[in-house]
């Protein structure tokens, strides 16, 4: 599932394929994908218009025009591809945009409505979220967490906080924290919340070189879809179970659960 490693890595796409080119022309496959904008409109006020640098703020990535800003969200399963016109079609290519002699192709398995156009559309999504995960300063982050009900992994996850962060990167981050995710947020001390902030970091740094949170043999996301997964630290048996929502994995042994 793309998070903001993920949509780091769409940004780096788009910006590399299309940035200071026109978009030629935009071809709705399906209408399904899009939130609040027809194909035709769509297509209308985007053509003809110059691809500025793109920006990301957390999972959302906004490709800047001279004209309106486009919008992508990749919910589930989204993904942005460079290609060229000579490359086989998709069948989840939703919406093509042709950018010279070249394609952004936005795929998606699922249709979740994640293309949104206009001034609009940004603020209003931009409004929903909290400071953007990377870079993110340890004060703030003290200040974010402070008199937060719940447990750390709703509040980390929770795009209104911190914007950002999705499953994966929370699970890494609370296991390299040595944090269990159903901890209260109200009962961790200054301590943890310093180790919390800082592992974020670093997990945040390696993933946004790799594109992903990369599924390397010492993190925990390397594990995780193990039949038998085995911490990498401790080599204690995984759990997986149901937190903030979301299907999580942590090692009892590690990320105790008492306060
Ligand atoms: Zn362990």
């Amino acid at each position: 599932m793309p998070e903001l490693p993920d949509v780091e890595g769409f940004r780096r796409t788009l910006a590399a394929c299309g940035q200071g080119r026109r978009i030629r022309d935009v071809r709705v496959a399906d209408a399904g994908v899009l939130h609040g904008v027809s194909g035709r409109q769509l297509q209308r006020d985007l053509e003809g218009c110059r691809l500025a640098e793109p920006e990301r703020y957390g999972k959302w990535l906004l490709a800047h025009t001279d004209g309106p800003t486009v919008l992508f969200h990749f919910g589930m399963t989204g993904g942005l591809l460079c290609c060229s016109r000579t490359d086989p079609p998709h069948p989840h290519d939703r919406v093509v945009f042709e950018v010279d002699d070249r394609q952004l192709r936005y795929r998606d398995q699922r249709k979740l409505q994640g293309i949104w156009l206009g001034d609009d559309a940004v603020a209003k999504v931009l409004s929903e979220q909290g400071p953007d995960a990377l870079g993110l300063g340890r004060a703030e982050f003290v200040q974010l967490l402070s008199g937060r009900r719940g447990t750390i992994k709703a509040a980390i996850i929770d795009q209104s906080v911190i914007a950002g962060l999705g499953n994966l990167l929370s699970d890494e981050i609370l296991w390299r924290a040595e944090l269990h995710p159903r901890r209260r947020v109200a009962g961790l001390g200054s301590e943890e919340v310093r180790r919390l902030h800082t592992e974020m970091g670093r997990v945040l740094r390696s993933s946004v070189r790799a594109g992903c949170v990369p599924p390397r043999a010492s993190w925990l996301t390397g594990h995780r879809d193990d039949p038998d997964p085995r911490c990498p630290r401790c080599d204690g048996p995984l759990r997986r179970g149901r937190t903030a929502g979301r299907t999580g994995v942590w090692c009892p042994r590690c990320q105790p659960e008492g306060d």
